[in-house]
């Protein structure tokens, strides 16, 4: 059978949280032995598409690699780089907007979501990110793209792309599948929790940093927003709770009902208390080694340089099909 060439990215926009790891940091760390290659991504680029300050970037950038390290990525046995080192990703987003509408693009609801009332100063960037993030996979011809449940239609809207572009220039790029994890594809806010946890949008008592000390863990759970009710089920009423019930399943690598069925009869409080302890315990190995990790940032730009090095050897020769296909350059014998 052959191996699923697995793609995806995270942003250096501030420090990554419980969510991310659930939804996209745990896939990886599996992804590594499934994919061949399996590509990972710091995607820098994304994030001039909301205010940021060019110097934090560069610390961010190193957080995160740490971060990721730190899970379990292992530089030899998968592919990590930092996306602005690999010129190919910019230059394919352009003869992407070839093949994607100005319609498209105005019903991404995580645009619209982030703008908010401010639609009219938001960047071009911000509206144009879905194409970036479309370039990023396709590059590659990758055929997985775990991610969290709120980039669902940043896939979808890549695989339009992709058959786009084949329908228009002929077979070239891969339609990739989107892949999610079973639980955790959406991690909610502690405190409000009909919204996503979120790097930049959520609150801060109700975001499990990756990073946090196991105190600011407790006092995170322990302050979760639940519900007038007593029981400790899942239901489209108990946002809160259903949400700390998949939390507490990942953490311990257990299915939700056995979590519903150790917890029948308990209080919300203990309920929170065994939530907190066993994703203190869930995010420690990650929090420990990355403290190793983060101070040697040579050692971190290596790892960088290596995987861009294999990322441009990948991409490079998809692109020259893509700048063949589409007319440019002179005309290529293979052609
Ligand atoms: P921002 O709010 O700035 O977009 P983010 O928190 O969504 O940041 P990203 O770097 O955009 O973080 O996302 C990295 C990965 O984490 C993506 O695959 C995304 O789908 C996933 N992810 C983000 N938030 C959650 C969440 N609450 N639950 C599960 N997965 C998530
Ligand atoms: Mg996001």
């Amino acid at each position: 059978m052959t191996k699923p060439i697995i793609f995806s990215g995270i942003q250096p926009t501030g420090r990554k949280h419980l969510g991310n790891f659930i939804g996209a940091i745990r896939q990886y760390v599996e992804g590594q032995d499934r994919g061949d290659p399996a590509i990972f991504c710091i995607v820098d680029l994304h994030a001039i598409s909301v205010p940021y300050d060019p110097v934090e970037l560069r610390e961010r950038v190193y957080d995160t690699a740490a971060t990721l390290l730190g899970a379990g990525l292992d530089p030899e046995r998968c592919i990590l780089f930092r996306q602005s080192d690999v010129r190919e990703h910019t230059e394919l987003t352009w003869l992407l907007s070839a093949v994607t509408s100005h319609g498209d693009l105005n019903r991404m609801t995580q645009f619209k979501e982030k703008v908010g009332k401010d639609r009219e100063l938001a960047s071009a960037a911000l509206f144009y990110y879905p194409v970036l993030m479309a370039a990023d996979v396709l590059a590659y011809r990758a055929t997985e793209v775990p991610v969290g449940d709120d980039q669902r239609q940043h896939v979808e809207l890549m695989r339009e792309i992709a058959r786009r572009f084949n329908a228009r220039f002929g077979e070239t790029l891969v339609v990739p599948e989107l892949v999610l994890p079973e639980v955790g594809a959406r991690i909610m806010d502690l405190q409000e929790p009909e919204r996503k946890m979120s790097t930049t949008g959520g609150t801060p008592q109700g975001t499990v940093l990756v990073l946090d000390e196991p105190d600011v863990v407790r006092k995170k759970f322990g302050s979760a927003v639940t519900d007038s009710g007593r029981e400790v089920v899942r239901a489209p009423d108990k946002p809160g709770i259903t949400n700390l019930i998949d939390i507490l399943a990942v953490a311990r690598g257990a299915d939700q009902a056995a979590v519903e069925a150790e917890f029948e009869g308990a209080g919300y409080g203990d309920f929170k208390k065994a939530v907190a302890e066993a994703v203190v315990e869930y995010l420690g190995p990650t929090r420990e080694r990355y403290a190793e990790l983060r101070p040697d940032e040579a050692a971190l730009e290596r790892v960088f340089a290596a995987g861009a090095e294999k990322a441009r050897a990948l991409a490079a020769p998809v692109l020259a099909d893509v700048r063949d296909r589409m007319g440019y350059g002179s005309a290529s014998q293979a052609g």
